[in-house]
């Protein structure tokens, strides 16, 4: 009989999303009439832009004819994709790139769970905590996370991020070989500013550690001072891959679309000490598993870089971070200090008197009828926290404050 992959045996089985679930359900089944508002999930809700419809349509007919069918596409990506990615995510940012260093792909969660195919096994590797749980499960059924004890990963250094020290980590004292780092950051709606990252550049560069940059959120940024990609800081190309989605730009999260950029200039040892280019790596093992994002996909986000496409990706975007707004001011005016909603579609907050995350989850659902989710299903330090997401409707949004309004008072 074949064996198991026996890591995927250590795996802890993340309930989060299925405990929630449950304790709605046993909320529902109790008051069965309430009518209850969902803030915890992290889907968008707004429908497509229309010049991606309008794409998409478009592609499908050139394949319903044989002189404009398409079958297998570039296993990177279309041309027309990379091209429009180069041009408008980085050059007006003074980031050079070439088309050769963006891969396109299905999504940031298989690029970030699959990067590690390309990274040995004995590396050290740091993740925030709170975490996208991404990150360090893809390297549990690798092999590479050691055993589960206490709460904690023995072969993963985790780096607390809390109100304390902003929700930015301190850098390690340590050396890393990688390091994971998201911002704006899922699930504290957080950023990290151009001079703290700047730190985190140079302790890659000192350190020759590998930055695997998630910038799945970059185009909820408001303030201009905040950068967008890793490479506006100098020598990243040199440290750092980044890894960006269509989902929460332009709501592809049904649809799914994104790309990582590799630059040919950062390299990972082999055992003998010679340094080999992770482009190449990457594109050897995409062309080997991974047979590239639908010509359809592709054509629907391209269409997001003409003009009408951004003001159209643009006005979905101030929409929920209207919403953001609305229940950060809300949270404030009730005396709770409000952290992430400015630049990012998470709102993070501390539960009032010191309450653990599930308990105050459970009062805000019985007492409020509003679903949240609790910071510590993110990770230990998470604990204490509550994540609140902008991605809902506007009505629920202005009935989630009221609610939130008469039940604090
Ligand atoms: C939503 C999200 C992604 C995007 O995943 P897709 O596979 O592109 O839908 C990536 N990283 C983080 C932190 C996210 O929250």
């Amino acid at each position: 009989m074949a064996l198991v992959n026996e890591n995927f045996l250590k795996l802890q089985n993340s309930y989060l999303f299925a405990d929630i679930a449950k304790k709605v359900n046993a909320f529902k089944t109790l008051n069965p009439k309430a009518d209850i508002i969902r803030m915890g999930i992290g889907d968008v809700t707004r429908p497509l832009a229309p010049v991606c419809i309008e794409a998409m349509k478009n592609a499908v007919e050139e394949l319903a004819h044989a002189e404009t069918f398409r079958g297998y596409g570039p296993e990177q990506g279309y041309d027309f994709l990379q091209e429009a990615i180069v041009k408008n995510d980085f050059a007006p940012r003074g980031i050079k790139l070439e088309t050769s260093e963006i891969f396109v792909s299905d999504g940031a969660k298989s690029d970030t769970g699959n990067i590690g195919d390309i990274l040995g096994l004995d590396n050290i590797f740091g993740v925030t905590d709170p975490i996208y749980p991404v990150y360090i499960d893809s390297n549990v059924m690798a092999g590479r996370a050691g055993m589960f004890q206490d709460g904690h990963w023995n072969n993963v250094h985790y780096m607390p991020c809390n109100a304390e020290n902003n929700f930015v980590p301190e850098i390690p004292k340590k050396r890393l070989d990688f390091v994971y780092l998201c911002y704006p950051n899922n699930p504290t709606g957080t950023v990290i500013t151009r001079e703290e990252l700047k730190k985190w550049v140079d302790y890659a560069l000192e350190n020759d550690c590998l930055i695997l940059y998630d910038a799945a959120y970059e185009a909820f940024i408001q303030d201009p001072e905040i950068p967008h990609s890793i490479y506006e800081i100098k020598g990243a190309k040199k440290c750092a891959i980044e890894f960006h989605s269509y989902s929460k730009t332009a709501g592809f999260t049904g649809v799914r679309c994104g790309y990582t950029v590799i630059p040919k200039e950062v390299t990972a040892l082999t055992e003998g000490g010679d340094k080999v280019s992770l482009n190449q790596l990457w594109n050897r093992r995409q062309c080997t598993k991974f047979n590239g994002a639908s010509y359809i996909t592709q054509r629907g986000a391209e269409a997001i870089y003409t003009e009408e496409g951004k003001q159209q990706v643009k006005a979905t975007i101030d929409y929920y971070m209207g919403n953001a707004k609305m229940l950060c001011n809300a949270l404030t005016s009730l005396g709770i200090k409000c952290f992430g909603g400015e630049n990012a579609p998470y709102i993070w907050f501390k539960t009032p008197n010191g309450e653990s995350s599930w308990k105050f989850f459970e009062k805000m659902l019985y007492e409020a009828h509003l679903v949240t989710t609790p910071g510590v299903g993110f990770g230990p330090s998470g604990e204490g926290y509550i994540r609140l997401t902008a991605f809902g409707q506007r009505e629920d949004c202005e009935e989630a404050v009221n609610r939130l309004k008469k039940w604090m008072r």
